[in-house]
């Protein structure tokens, strides 16, 4: 079972996982309000639609309308929502007839000092989660596999004991990471880890994972689903399915 980024990221916050701020927003009107509630500069408004690769998508009634986009006014926010809402968005993992977009995030602009790529998901040989690191976060997974994949970083996580301190200072090694993001990472890993297990997830992808200026890290986007075998130890999570 999949569930939106806005969901996800309700989520992970409550588990203590750093998250921009976000307001979500079904009309115009409540996409320019939540430009001012947001309270910055600079804003982002998001479709949500079960499938990743938003940014680079299009729509098919506006076909210049990202499904991903800057904004730096409540009226630029307005006309964007104005064009996303009830529209069809196409990305690389839609397929060619998209998704319809009856919701959106409207987030806090974030200081991206770089972006970085990590995923939980099951490694069946190893009969346990595993968390996949890249340096390259923002393109996909798949392409950094495929054209480079000695940046591709794999941690086994013990289920039971969950990812360790160590496994962490490794990581932030190999990832070539301040003193400031590592301190950061040790506490944002392990949550995301634990979240996993938590929820009986098949994947957890943030992708970006981005470290901020000041070295903390956020998750930038958010893509959850859950093992629909498991589903009956869960009754609050089935709740925000959304056909
Ligand atoms: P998708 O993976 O579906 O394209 P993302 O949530 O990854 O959607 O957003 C696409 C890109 O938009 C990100 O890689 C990032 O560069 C930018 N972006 C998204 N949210 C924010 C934000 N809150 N602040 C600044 N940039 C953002
Ligand atoms: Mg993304």
């Amino acid at each position: 079972m999949k569930i939106h980024e806005f969901q996800a990221k309700e989520l992970l916050k409550a588990a203590g996982v750093t998250v921009p701020d976000g307001i979500v927003a079904s009309s115009p009107d409540e996409a320019a309000a939540a430009f001012e509630q947001l309270g910055g500069k600079l804003a982002v408004v998001k479709a949500q639609i079960h499938a990743g690769g938003r940014g680079k998508g299009r729509f098919k009634e506006h076909p210049d309308q990202p499904g991903v986009v800057l904004v730096r006014s409540a009226g630029e926010a307005r006309e964007h929502a104005e064009r996303m809402l009830g529209s069809t968005l196409v990305t690389i993992q839609t397929g060619e007839e998209g998704k319809q977009v009856n919701t959106l995030l409207v987030e806090a602009g974030l200081d991206i000092a770089s972006e970085l790529y990590a995923g939980v998901v099951v490694d069946r040989a190893a009969g346990g989660p595993v968390l996949i690191m890249s340096s390259e976060g923002g393109t996909e997974i798949e392409k950094v596999a495929h054209d480079s994949p000695e940046k591709i970083l794999n941690c086994n996580v013990d289920a039971g004991y969950g990812l360790q301190a160590a496994q962490v200072r490794k990581l932030a090694h190999q990832l070539g990471l301040s003193a400031a993001a590592a301190a950061s990472a040790q506490k944002f890993l392990p949550k995301l880890a634990k979240f996993f297990t938590d929820n009986d997830c098949t994947q957890v992808e943030i992708n970006p994972l981005v470290v901020t200026a000041a070295g903390d890290f956020v998750a930038l986007d958010a893509k959850v689903a859950f093992d629909d075998n498991a589903m009956f130890r869960h009754a609050d999570l089935a709740e925000l399915r959304d056909l």
